[in-house]
């Protein structure tokens, strides 16, 4: 049943960092280079470091930060700690996880988190 939900998941988040790296790519040359390089890979290997700091520049940092926490999420899927919590360990609710596949906070972190930041 884990096991099932877990590899749900990773389809989700290997979608979406597709998704991501084909709009990047749409609208840089460079980028594209570097996805057609990628493409001959593993889109799983592909480490979001391998991302230049220029191309962060380019793209700004929000679709970074989401690729990188994609990435972090199948790492986490890999090892067997996706959909617990970073901070109390905690298991993360299925159905946030269904709408955020890359949370790696529960619900009282995340709210905990935001308030500290405001
Ligand atoms: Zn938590």
């Amino acid at each position: 049943m884990e096991q099932d939900f877990n590899s749900k998941m990773k389809e989700a988040l290997i979608a979406m960092k597709r998704e991501i790296l084909g709009t990047l790519a749409t609208n840089n040359d460079d980028f594209r280079k570097i996805v057609d390089d990628m493409e001959s890979k593993d889109v799983v290997d592909i480490a979001s470091d391998a991302i230049d700091s220029k191309m962060l520049e380019t793209f700004g940092s929000k679709d970074m930060n989401r690729l990188k926490l994609i990435d972090s999420a199948l790492m986490r899927i890999e090892q067997g700690k996706y959909g617990l919590c970073l901070k109390c360990g905690k298991k993360i609710p299925q159905e946030r996880l269904e709408a955020i596949p890359y949370a790696f906070l529960c619900i009282n972190c995340k709210s905990d988190d935001e308030r500290k930041n405001r």
